[in-house]
């Protein structure tokens, strides 16, 4: 056997545990420790060993339990000393979720690592919500931007200006706090105000909570008071077909 452990970078899902994939619950079942994040759903942690080493990493909007290199130093500490690794992140661990950099560090370290695909709340979540990204007819492109004002930890800022009218369907994530300075920056360069909206806060769960607007309401602060993240923001025409699919 080899003393050195593995690392699996899972991706959880959008927050139902009845999406986490085939592979990622096959090597929760076998970890030695999870470390894991605010939207992981408390139900897949029970599918890890009862003697399983559980770690909360924390990361609600910027506010973290463990810092990113606190975790990377986790993460490859424990897999020196032989262990089976799962660190266990919300959606897919590839968007936004700072995946990429933990897979760096292991790679840098020489720690054998596998990243496993999760079902994304970009897609997911406004599923859920009845709404599709594309649709023939409507929508042929999407784009899923941060809503974080400076693209989120040095990341270059979102190009609203150029998005405005390039792709039919915007999907926002960590946007919440920021809406209406989106909204005005995509209807200042040129998207209808009457465009279609939707919020989903906490979408796939059984706290499901949707609330359909108009860019133009979104821009004026007068939609999704009340909600708290986290929250998918959709902007584009196929906001409409709701009506039509019947979503939560
Ligand atoms: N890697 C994750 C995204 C991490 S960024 C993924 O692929 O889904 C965190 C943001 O994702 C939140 O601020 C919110 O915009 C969105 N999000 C994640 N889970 C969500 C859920 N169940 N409902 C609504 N938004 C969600």
């Amino acid at each position: 056997m080899s003393l050195l452990g593995t690392v699996a970078l899972v991706g959880a899902g959008p927050g139902d545990p009845g999406l986490i994939t085939v592979r990622g619950r096959d090597l929760l079942r076998g970890a030695d420790v999870v470390v894991y994040d605010r939207l992981v759903h408390p139900k897949l942690l029970d599918e890890a060993p009862p003697d399983a080493r559980r770690v909360f990493a924390g990361k609600a909007c910027g506010v973290h339990a463990l810092s990113q290199d606190v975790i990377n130093a986790l993460l490859i500490t424990e897999a020196r000393q032989g262990r089976r690794v799962v660190r266990l992140k919300g959606g897919d661990p590839f968007v936004f979720g700072r995946g990429a950099e933990e897979a760096l560090a292991l790679a840098e370290a020489g720690i054998p690592f596998e990243v496993v695909p999760g079902v994304t709340s970009a897609v997911a979540v406004p599923a859920a919500a009845g709404i599709p990204l594309t649709h023939r007819g409507v929508a042929s492109s999407f784009a899923v931007v941060t809503g974080h004002q400076d693209g989120g930890g040095g990341s270059p800022p979102v190009q609203w200006g150029h998005l405005a009218g390039a792709v039919d369907t915007i999907v926002v994530l960590m946007g919440l706090a920021n809406l209406r300075r989106i909204a005005r920056e995509l209807i200042a360069h040129g998207r209808d105000p009457r465009t279609p909206a939707a919020l989903v806060e906490r979408g796939t769960t059984e706290a499901q909570r949707t609330v359909t607007t108009t860019l133009d309401d979104l821009a004026r602060g007068t939609a999704g008071a009340g909600l708290e993240p986290p929250v998918v923001a959709v902007i584009g025409d196929v906001v409409a077909l709701r009506e039509r699919l019947g979503g939560v």
